[in-house]
């Protein structure tokens, strides 16, 4: 039978909900050596939410300590691959089972609606660690061709400790995904999340001991970035930083690789996908592929769909059906209605960012079509509506500036090689789609446009087969997929000689 989820289900569930806000170092929590914490307010109301512990170096220390003895025990890269394998199905079993509690813990953090954490981000958070787990005792070493009296094996091993530095946006979507690879490659990990959403990560952590991880594989540190996340990036023992996060912050974490250990980076960074409608396309499937894409998640989405560029003879009777579409099918409501598809900012003073750069766009002449106005303010919480504005030239900072908020930016082309050009102008490559019913140009499209991800007549479609990843300034390396293997591995030749 299908459960029936109320607002007053999560309240009464909400009231008997345990807030962990300390690190969990070898296995068990621990408050900041300093002692000292710190609140999270709840987008949803406005109100303090859980007290974290507020990490500092002496606390990275202890959690890089920790997962170095890990991984050098062999207590988890040594042990049998189908050992390995069934610890981390488990894992994925437990997360499962623990849907609602780490729906919560998500929504409490990050203000999205609670369903949509419950039946997006825990699912696509368990079948992360499930792909990874299943893919362990299928991953097979090389031997290299050589003469006959030499045998070279080619041996993919793990790296040692890897430093997880990741976002508020999608916490436990992108915790698995590096999770998963990094953990099933035989890695320890140090997790630092974003100070803005602690709460999923330190429970994914206890979780995974509770499925029979060995204590120290996985730690988690919480903290401020330039407080826990730096000293981590600059750590002499750890040996990658897997990192999700801005552009901005990326080049930082470059650069502290080079000033120390010239450790290995993977960067997944910022975005300003366009998204192409030529007039020939069907606007039904277009408008409803550009409101979801660019609001969902209150566009708080790397990927989002945050440039249209449309055809101009079809652009008003698209942008007509975007608002039809936007104001019957995605509501916006307070994260524990059930009606609610989309929820809460991140916090106060991202909302007053994304209001004043609107403000900025309006003055350099971008026209407002509907909505980007702060709404439910009696909340208390962090509201916008999601919103359009139309007429736009592809210089104007609202088509230029990734805006993380649900903001998009409409620019009227009128050839094929003009919206080419629009396209590719933006210092971002990490998505981009093209609507029309031409195949031929829909694939010449999909191999011009220079992003990780080009979709054809849909957008936001994708499944763990698939690599995740940016060219250009969103960054480097590869998440999802059997690929994203590689990058916790590295390639170790051993020769043996006879005679
Ligand atoms: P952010 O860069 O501000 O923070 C990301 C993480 O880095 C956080 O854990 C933060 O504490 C840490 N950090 C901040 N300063 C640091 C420093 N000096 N040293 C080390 N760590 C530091 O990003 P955000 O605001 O949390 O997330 C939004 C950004 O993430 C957007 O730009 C978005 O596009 C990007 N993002 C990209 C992807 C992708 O897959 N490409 C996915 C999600 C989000």
């Amino acid at each position: 039978m299908t459960k029936t989820y109320t607002r007053d289900y999560w309240n009464s569930a909400l009231d008997g909900l345990k807030l962990e806000g300390r690190h969990f170092i070898g296995g068990e929590h621990r408050t900041a050596a300093s002692g000292e914490t710190f609140t999270r307010i709840r987008p949803m109301d406005g109100k303090p939410g859980a007290e974290l512990a507020r990490g500092t170096t002496v606390d990275i220390d202890a959690a890089v300590a920790s997962a170095r003895a890990a991984f050098e025990s062999g207590v988890w890269r040594k042990k049998e691959p189908l050992e390995k394998k069934k610890i981390m199905l488990r894992w994925a079993e437990l997360i499962r089972a623990h849907g609602e509690e780490l729906a919560m813990l998500e929504t409490l953090d990050v203000g999205k609606p609670v369903l949509a954490s419950l039946n997006v981000d825990v699912r696509l958070c368990a079948d992360g660690i499930q792909y990874y787990g299943e893919m362990i005792d299928k991953l097979y070493d090389e031997i290299a061709p050589t003469g006959p009296n030499a045998r070279a094996l080619v041996r993919k091993v793990p790296l040692g400790v890897i430093g997880a530095i990741t976002p508020w946006n999608y916490p436990m979507i992108i915790d698995a995904w590096k999770l998963g690879p990094a953990i099933a490659a035989g890695n320890s990990v140090v997790l630092k999340p974003a100070e803005q959403s602690s709460l999923s990560a330190i429970r994914l952590a206890s979780l995974a001991v509770e499925a029979g991880l060995p204590a120290g594989v996985l730690n988690v540190v919480t903290g401020y970035g330039e407080e826990a996340g730096k000293p981590l990036a600059l750590h002499m023992d750890v040996d990658m930083i897997a990192f999700t996060g801005s552009t901005e912050v990326g080049k930082l974490i470059m650069g502290y690789a080079a000033q120390s250990n010239v450790k290995r980076v993977a960067l997944e960074l910022g975005g300003k996908s366009p998204l192409v409608v030529f007039e020939d396309a069907d606007l039904d499937a277009a408008a409803s592929a550009v409101a979801w894409g660019c609001f969902y998640n209150s566009g708080e989405t790397c990927h989002a769909s945050t440039r249209l560029l449309v055809q101009r003879s079809v652009q008003d009777k698209l942008i007509a059906k975007i608002e039809a579409l936007t104001k019957s099918d995605i509501a916006l409501a307070h994260p524990f209605e059930p009606s609610a598809q989309i929820g809460a900012l991140i916090e106060e003073a991202h909302m007053q960012k994304v209001l004043r750069m609107i403000a900025v766009g309006e003055k350099e002449g971008a026209r407002r079509a509907f909505g980007a106005e702060q709404v439910l303010s009696e909340t208390g919480g962090y509201y916008i509506s999601p919103g359009v504005f139309v007429d736009m030239t592809n210089d104007m900072s609202l088509a230029r500036q990734e805006i993380f908020g649900p903001v998009l930016a409409a620019i009227p082309f009128d050839t094929e090689e003009e919206a080419l050009r629009l396209a590719n102008d933006t210092i971002y490559g990490l998505a981009g789609a093209v609507f029309t019913k031409d195949m031929d140009r829909a694939h010449r499209f999909s191999e011009e446009i220079h992003a990780g991800t080009v979709w054809i007549n849909t957008y936001d479609m994708s499944n763990f087969a698939t690599p995740f990843g940016g060219f250009k300034q969103s960054g480097f390396g590869r998440d999802r997929s059997v690929h994203a293997i590689d990058k916790y591995c590295d390639y170790k030749t051993i020769w043996q000689q006879f005679g």
